[in-house]
């Protein structure tokens, strides 16, 4: 599995020859990093193979992206009903099976459907967009992933005992702004995850960084 870090909080994930975008592009929201335009436009001139968008906040979607992008692919484009172009939430990307979890939005926001996704082939994955990891907790019916992809809550206080209860092999964590542009003190609130001999491997990919499984 190659994981690339293509925004804020969003990846194109290779597994088992499909490239699959999650929640991959979006405008920068300050401190929140956007997509480099020249990797939007990789994307448009190679598109994946699949889309899938947790929910509809502009720090994870990019309505004329996806627009562009239907024009150029046939899709699938997985996630929930209130974002027009999803055709479906669960579904199959080639031979990776994608399977929608509904989840809860971390934080007070206005309420939002929200989707994470767990995806299989050989190895598998759980993508959580937004989703808040205090709903999982003394679940027992929870994916086993290979790797995690998640936002940094995580990786801080109850939410990193969930990580480690979730026990992958690599949580790769996203929605981190640039080190020394970080009004809300994250990074430093994520350093004793990172010191943590306990917790799986933790990757933190610049954009367009890639993190290998
Ligand atoms: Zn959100």
């Amino acid at each position: 599995m190659d994981i690339k870090r293509t925004a804020n909080a969003g990846v194109l994930l290779e597994l088992d020859g499909e490239r699959i975008l999650l929640d991959g592009v979006c405008r920068e929201e300050f401190p929140y990093l956007g997509t480099p335009e020249t990797e939007r436009r990789a994307l448009l001139e190679s598109p994946p193979d699949g889309l899938l968008l947790t929910h509809g906040h502009d720090d994870h979607y990019d309505p004329s992206f996806v627009s562009a992008y239907l024009q150029k692919a046939a899709g699938p484009v997985l996630g929930p009903a209130d974002i027009p172009f999803c055709t479906g939430q669960s579904g199959q990307v080639g031979d990776v099976r994608v399977t929608a979890v509904p989840s809860r939005h971390i934080g007070k926001t206005e309420p939002m459907e929200h989707m994470s996704f767990v995806l299989e082939g050989s190895e598998c994955a759980w993508f959580l967009g937004d989703a808040s990891p205090l709903q999982w907790r003394s679940r027992e019916d929870l994916p086993k992933p290979d790797v995690l992809i998640a936002p940094y809550a995580y990786a801080i206080g109850s939410g990193w005992q969930i990580t480690k209860a979730l026990a992958p092999k690599q949580l790769v964590l996203l929605h981190l702004p640039q080190r020394n542009a970080d009004p809300y003190g994250l990074w430093k609130a994520v350093e004793p995850a990172l010191q943590d001999p306990q917790g799986p491997q933790i990757s933190i990919p610049d954009i367009c960084g890639t993190v290998k499984e």
